[in-house]
């Protein structure tokens, strides 16, 4: 498979779960990979060696330190936003600190990294802001703030798709439902909830997700921008 021989790649946040397998994917394609990781190094370093792609310790709540990554890549053409945590519970007792960091790693990076690769990106490049189905439906308690950090990056993405389309640059969100990774484990106390939300009735896999943002950054995706491509199960129907 070579769909991306000599595409320069970025994923933000790629050392496990979705991210990994959006690197897997890429990589497997022929692109030329490089992946940011914050806490999980061995992670990263095994992935590195399975893939060939290149590990970059970044923290994506670090605005600075992330716009310096993105810019040293030179020319993309793929970014991926996945990096992404889940800050979930009663907003009356939850940290506001904590609160405020989901922000910056959901929201706050995933502007400044698409802003900043669009500024040396390639034509007809593609950027991929991984964004969640409860961006459109948050059917349970203790996910206000998590939804409102996925509502955001849809206004973001619909913005800067008409910012940069006079370059053929497309700006689009993935939405996964309940996904099978370490945020959301498949086996996990909550699996069932999830399910009795979906039409069908069980984890999406990281692959199929990573599979769909192939697509997006393919060719035959230079028409899709501005848009939500929800991969849920039926969650959000
Ligand atoms: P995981 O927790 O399994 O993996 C998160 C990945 O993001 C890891 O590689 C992690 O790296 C990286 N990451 C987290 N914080 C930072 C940071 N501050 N700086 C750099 N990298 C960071 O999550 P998922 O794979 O499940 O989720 C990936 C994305 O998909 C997120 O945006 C999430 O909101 C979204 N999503 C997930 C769903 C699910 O059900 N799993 C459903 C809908 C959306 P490290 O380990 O090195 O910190």
């Amino acid at each position: 498979m070579s769909d991306f021989a000599g595409k320069n790649i970025l994923v933000l946040g790629g050392s496990r779960g979705i991210g990994a397998a959006i690197v897997r994917r890429f990589a497997k394609g022929g692109g030329k990979v490089a992946f940011t990781y914050a806490g999980s190094k061995d992670a990263a370093d095994a992935l590195a060696a399975e893939t060939g792609a290149e590990p970059v310790q970044t923290d994506s709540a670090d605005r600075d330190a992330l716009i310096a990554i993105v810019a040293g890549r030179g020319a993309l053409d793929v970014v991926v936003v996945n990096a992404g945590t889940l800050v979930m519970g009663d907003p009356l007792s939850l940290d506001a600190d904590a609160v405020d960091k989901m922000i910056d790693i959901n929201v706050r990076a995933p502007y400044h990294a698409a802003v900043e690769a669009a500024r040396r990106m390639n034509d007809n490049g593609r950027i991929i802001v991984i964004g969640s189905t409860n961006g459109d439906r948050i059917p349970f308690a203790g996910g206000a703030a998590y939804a409102l950090t996925k509502s955001a990056v849809q206004g973001m993405v619909r913005g800067l798709a008409r910012d940069f389309g006079d370059r053929g640059i497309t700006v689009n969100s993935i939405q996964p439902g309940p996904t099978d990774s370490d945020m959301n484990p498949a086996d996990g106390p909550m699996a069932a909830t999830m399910h009795s939300f979906m039409a069908i009735k069980r984890h999406v896999r990281a692959d199929e997700v990573a599979e769909l943002a192939a697509f997006i950054a393919g060719p035959h995706g230079a028409m899709i921008t501005g848009s939500m491509q929800t991969i849920d199960g039926g969650f959000g129907a």
